[in-house]
């Protein structure tokens, strides 16, 4: 952080009150943020990608605020079924049973895959933790609530949302006659009340399963939240996040569980949440369907690769929306943000060689500096700071290293990369071109010969030839691009 700055009050909006509020830290000089992570049954499609965008520049807002940050995004390798609620099958062991493969293995795989996915689109690192690694802590914390808060039934322990006060106030959701929730756990008292731990039926062999005092079987998904948000960040911390569907169940349940422990470990406040805040990105849609993960090709971060563009353009296109509106997903969309950062891009390589130099007070990047840390400041107003830093790039006449050093500090909360990014890294070429790069810059290396000896009918039949291979010559171009893939 640059201390010379007095930056102004960071405020965000909580869902528990519904209103944008101060953020002022629980310990001193830190910030603590849990994050639901994936349940790693499959890849992730680019909408989930969206709320770990949004978490990381969260975390960066934090950092850049002078905080020290821990920040949690958990693996969900167990629990999880079909259903946010009790219903279905177990979404890990359907999976398993699909490609012949063991449960443990299919959760490998796709958190390795989700990890390289986070690291494409420079969300920084976070601590991982796996539910199955604190299934004991689990089975402990279903031993504290249960007798207060919870029942048995045939298919499991069951919490009983009555025996706490204001249930679902951040949904604020009907639930007391159960209304939008489909009954179908025989035994349940309330539509709402859900697993605490799910017994394996009897006769059945699960992958997955625990000794526990319910018998064996496997914890609710709800409670590995609870359990290692309490663990590693210790209650209360600073803010939970997720997306917004979860707003509806899985968080008024994991507040549901954290009251519940915070009042049988005799903490005083028997409101506690958990968290202090609860902050929940929008959904990226997509109307064609492809978003969905049963759908053959679905939008995950691999074909928008395959496809030719750069991750962080989707990183870009993230930035571009507010996290708490909806962000439509198009090709069209996604090559202007792409657009975007190779305008970026080639102004900071204009910085390339230059050293870093302190900039406070600079009359022509102060305004630019205000406005970006205003926009940040104001629920992570992400939109505008990206013109702030257009500002700051297209400032003339000034110190390359005081400009450089500028542009990093606004880049430290948007993660783009600007530094580190060439022109030949945005220029990804799809899976199905029929010539490659080396190709490409040898025909117009010939064609800039022949050109230059004026020989048009040489350089059109180059022309013509990468055209028929796909490729637009991109004559006079504004952004000095060469080529591109068309
Ligand atoms: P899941 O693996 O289903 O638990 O989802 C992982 C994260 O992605 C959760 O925080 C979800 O709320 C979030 N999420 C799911 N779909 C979308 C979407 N289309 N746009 C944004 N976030 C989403
Ligand atoms: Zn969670």
């Amino acid at each position: 952080m640059n201390d010379s700055l007095a930056t102004p009050q960071l405020r965000l909006f909580n869902s528990l009150t519904r209103e944008i509020e101060p953020f002022a830290p629980i310990h001193a000089g830190e910030a603590r943020v849990y994050t639901c992570g994936p349940t790693v049954y499959n890849f992730q499609h680019i909408g989930n990608m969206r709320a770990y965008v949004f978490a990381d520049t969260l975390g960066r807002v934090l950092q850049y605020k002078g905080l020290k940050l821990t920040h949690v995004i958990n693996i969900t390798d167990v629990g999880h079924l079909t259903s946010d609620a009790d219903e279905g099958e177990d979404k890990m062991e359907k999976m398993a049973a699909l490609q012949g493969k063991s449960a443990w293995d299919i959760a490998r795989f796709y958190q390795e895959d989700f990890e390289a996915d986070l690291a494409r689109l420079n969300v920084q690192p976070k601590a991982h933790p796996r539910a199955t690694d604190y299934v004991e802590e689990m089975i402990a914390w279903g031993q504290k609530v249960a007798d207060k808060h919870c029942y048995e039934a045939e298919s499991g322990l069951y919490f009983d949302v009555t025996t706490i006060e204001d249930y679902g106030r951040l949904a604020r959701a009907v639930t007391e006659d159960g209304e939008g929730r489909i009954e179908t756990v025989e035994g349940k008292r309330n539509a709402a009340d859900f697993a605490i731990w799910r017994k394996t039926p009897a006769g059945e062999t699960r992958q997955m399963e625990w000794d526990s005092p319910w018998g064996k079987g496997a914890p609710g998904w709800h409670l590995e939240c609870s359990v290692m948000g309490e663990k590693l960040l210790g209650f209360p911390f600073d803010i939970h996040t997720g997306g917004i569907d979860h707003r509806e169940i899985h968080h008024p349940n994991e507040i549901a569980q954290n009251q519940a422990f915070c009042g049988c470990g005799g903490l005083s406040e028997a409101t506690n949440s958990g968290a202090r805040m609860w902050m929940h990105n929008n959904f990226l849609v997509e109307r064609s369907g492809k978003m969905s993960k049963s759908s053959g090709e679905f939008l995950r971060l691999q074909l928008l690769v395959d496809k030719g563009f750069h991750p962080l353009a989707y990183r870009m296109m993230c930035l571009q929306a507010h996290y708490r509106s909806e962000l439509e997903y198009s090709w069209e969309g996604l090559e202007a943000a792409l657009t975007r950062l190779k305008r970026m891009v080639m102004a900071a390589e204009r910085l390339a060689d230059a050293t870093s130099q302190p900039f406070a007070e600079h009359p022509k990047f102060a305004p630019i500096l205000a406005k970006f840390e205003a926009a940040i400041a104001d629920d992570l107003g992400t939109p505008i700071a990206l013109t702030a830093l257009e500002d700051a790039l297209a400032v003339k006449k000034v110190d390359a290293g005081i400009k450089r050093a500028v542009v990093e500090h606004m880049d430290s909360v948007l993660g783009l990369r600007l530094f580190d990014l060439t022109r030949a890294d945005l220029r990804i070429r799809p899976v199905n071109a029929s010539i490659d790069e080396a190709e490409i810059e040898d025909a117009l290396t010939r064609r800039k010969a022949a050109r230059a000896e004026k020989d048009f009918a040489a350089s059109d039949a180059i022309r013509d030839e990468l055209v028929a291979a796909g490729i637009e010559v991109m004559d006079g171009d504004p952004l000095g691009w060469d080529w591109k893939l068309s």
